[in-house]
């Protein structure tokens, strides 16, 4: 039975084949959940990411885990909040199921999220995590390998939201 599970905690330390980085669109780092991948993966990441020249915004791009405890790490640019009226659902859910599947075509059976968008990108949390939450479940029947979702909540109010979203 796939899973999904919402979990407070810090992304870099999750066990999983892939965690997903709430990256920007030159991919070279910055701050928030990023600015800690890149921290805790170590130099080379900054060099695996150099190579794909950025990246659209809803797309997503994976290398290697490096210092991390995760094998791979995909990295999605997010939408910034602009008011609702800007594509920002679809470019939020867009993210969440490329990033997936990039993940399944890797093989991957465990794959951790950040809250997309909901921190320096401002989107707001409860439409972030209503977004997240639909766009995981309706993947999970298509997969091959995907079978455990996990959303890593950094601070107690993500938390909430996604876990409220579940049911
Ligand atoms: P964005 O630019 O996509 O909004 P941010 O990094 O500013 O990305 O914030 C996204 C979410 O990631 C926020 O909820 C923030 O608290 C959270 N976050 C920051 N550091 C970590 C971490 N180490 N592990 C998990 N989540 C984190």
């Amino acid at each position: 039975m796939p899973q999904i599970s919402v979990i407070k905690g810090d992304i870099t330390k999750v066990k999983v084949d892939a965690v997903v980085n709430a990256a920007n669109t030159t991919l070279m780092g910055g701050g928030g959940v990023d600015g800690a991948i890149h921290r805790a993966a170590g130099p080379a990441l900054y060099n695996a990411c150099e190579k794909f020249h950025g990246c659209p915004t809803g797309e997503a791009r994976i290398t290697g885990g490096f210092n991390l405890p995760a094998k791979f790490i995909i990295h999605t640019p997010g939408p910034v909040w602009h008011g609702g009226d800007n594509g920002e659902d679809q470019l939020l859910a867009n993210s969440y199921r490329n990033s997936l599947q990039l993940a399944d075509q890797h093989l991957c059976r465990t794959v951790a999220f950040p809250s997309i968008s909901t921190g320096v990108y401002a989107f707001p949390l409860q439409r972030a995590a209503k977004i997240a939450i639909t766009t995981i479940k309706n993947f999970l029947p298509t997969a091959n390998f995907v079978d455990q979702v996990t959303m890593v909540c950094f601070d107690d109010r993500t938390f909430a939201a996604y876990q409220s979203q579940l049911y």
